[in-house]
């Protein structure tokens, strides 16, 4: 009886854990430090982008993946310069602003204009080209936290598309309330789009403090808003980045392989630990459970690579130059990690209708790790973008977005926003998954690739 009782506790504990791998080390951790302390914050295009791919490469070799290597691309690179702006009339007072990626700079004394305010990007496009003239105009939004992140998709047109609209229309030049839902004094910066033939004009995100003060200002001033901005931010031409790829090699190269990874620039005001040193870390840690170390096991069915993206944040070259070079490769499922740091809650998982199966087992074997399944939708990821399009089977491990724009894009994306309990969970979904997609059984190749 007492046997039977150790034994039946025996085999349930074995069983949890086959299902719920948990990684050995905080390698995850380890990374993120590493790189965020030895390497920071790393500009598509920046001598500090390629040390990061130098650190990557360290690393990645040290762990024992095969075939490292670095595939160079080159990028469009955009570097900031100095930012001020102050309101000089009626109430005299700093605001604290960060350029946008791609930017257009002021003079280098800046410039004085009026500010004429928006609620929203429609409204400015509504608004006639006289109105908004030699202005400097002001956009806001009302951005707030979702755990899905989809608030950020539905408001980040104000940030990609207002400058271009403000431009069109003869701004002198633009400030947008800051894509985050915080209510911090930390500006959040990101990339912005200029439509075909519209000359860059200055462009800025203003903290969210510092609109709200803006905002009270053009409410109560019963005179114009005057702003001096200071903005230089220079292109710099084509400069090299690349890709930092690594494999875990598999037994079967007929069933396909299988491509995860995040991105490894980052923007320039934090470190880049949140976006994407976590993500990056947390596919890393989860291939590593797959390399036979000192705890020998069978190789995968298919083989792992890992890519660390470079140049994701103002367009995703590197997932395009990857997806170039790679694309008649076979690629069986393809995955990426770039939301955070904070905890899987959901899976989505395309597959084809013959690898259904596949589906539900990850379903099954993340569930003991809190996580739900929602296994229709399209999945998710900038670098992997085009391999989406073309029909490959995808995994996303959704991440709880509910805090991560508070510090996306801003100077507070540090190593101290990373909860090491949380990111060890996401190793657990990530590996539990990549041990499923890797070893399936089925043909994950339908559908194109
Ligand atoms: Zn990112």
């Amino acid at each position: 009886m007492k046997h039977a009782l150790v034994l039946a506790m025996l085999l349930l504990s074995v069983r949890t854990f086959a299902a719920t791998p948990l990684p050995e080390t905080d390698l995850a951790y380890d990374i993120v430090a590493g790189l965020t302390t030895e390497v920071g914050p790393r500009l598509a295009g920046t001598e500090a982008e390629a040390r990061g791919r130098q650190w990557a490469v360290a690393k990645l070799q040290a762990l024992g993946f095969s075939h490292v290597r670095i595939e160079n691309f080159t990028v469009p690179t955009w570097i900031r310069g100095d930012e001020r702006a102050s309101v000089v009339a009626p109430y005299e007072q700093r605001l604290a602003i960060t350029a946008l990626g791609r930017s257009g700079a002021t003079p280098a004394t800046g410039t004085t204009a009026a500010v004429i305010g928006f609620a929203s990007l429609d409204d400015l496009k509504s608004a006639p080209d006289a109105a908004v003239r030699d202005k400097i105009v002001y956009v806001s939004h009302a951005m707030r936290a979702t755990q899905d992140g989809s608030s950020y998709e539905y408001f980040a047109p104000a940030r990609l598309f207002a400058p271009a609209v403000a431009a069109q229309k003869g701004a002198r030049a633009i400030l947008v309330r800051s894509l985050g839902p915080d209510d911090s004094r930390h500006p959040h910066t990101g990339a912005t789009h200029w439509s075909g033939g519209v000359a860059p004009i200055p462009a800025a995100a203003l903290s969210n403090s510092d609109a709200d003060n803006l905002e009270r200002m053009l409410a109560r001033s019963r005179v114009p808003v005057q702003l001096h901005l200071l903005l230089t931010p220079r292109s710099v031409g084509m400069r090299q980045s690349g890709n930092v790829i690594a494999e875990v090699p598999g037994t079967d190269p007929s069933a396909g392989l299988i491509a995860i990874g995040g991105h490894l620039d980052s923007w320039d005001l934090g470190t880049g630990a949140l976006d994407d040193g976590a993500g990056v870390a947390i596919a890393t840690a989860a291939a590593a459970t797959l390399l036979s170390g000192d705890r020998p096991r069978d190789k995968p069915r298919r083989t792992v690579r890992l890519i660390w993206w470079g140049a994701e944040e103002m367009e995703p070259f590197g997932g395009r130059a990857y997806f170039g070079a790679h694309a008649r490769e076979p690629h069986a499922v393809v995955a990426e990690a770039d939301m955070g740091a904070d905890r899987v809650w959901l899976l989505r998982a395309k597959f084809s209708a013959s690898a259904a199966p596949v589906a539900k087992r990850l379903a099954t074997a993340l569930a003991p790790l809190g996580i739900g399944a929602d296994v229709a939708p399209a999945s998710e990821g900038e670098d992997i973008a085009e391999f989406l399009k073309a029909g490959v089977s995808s995994v996303a491990l959704m991440q709880d977005l509910t805090r991560y724009f508070n510090y996306h894009h801003t100077a507070d994306d540090t190593l101290n926003r990373v909860d090491p309990q949380q990111l060890r969970q996401c190793v657990s979904a990530w590996s539990a998954m990549l041990e499923i997609v890797a070893n399936a059984p089925e043909n994950l190749l339908v559908g194109g690739h």
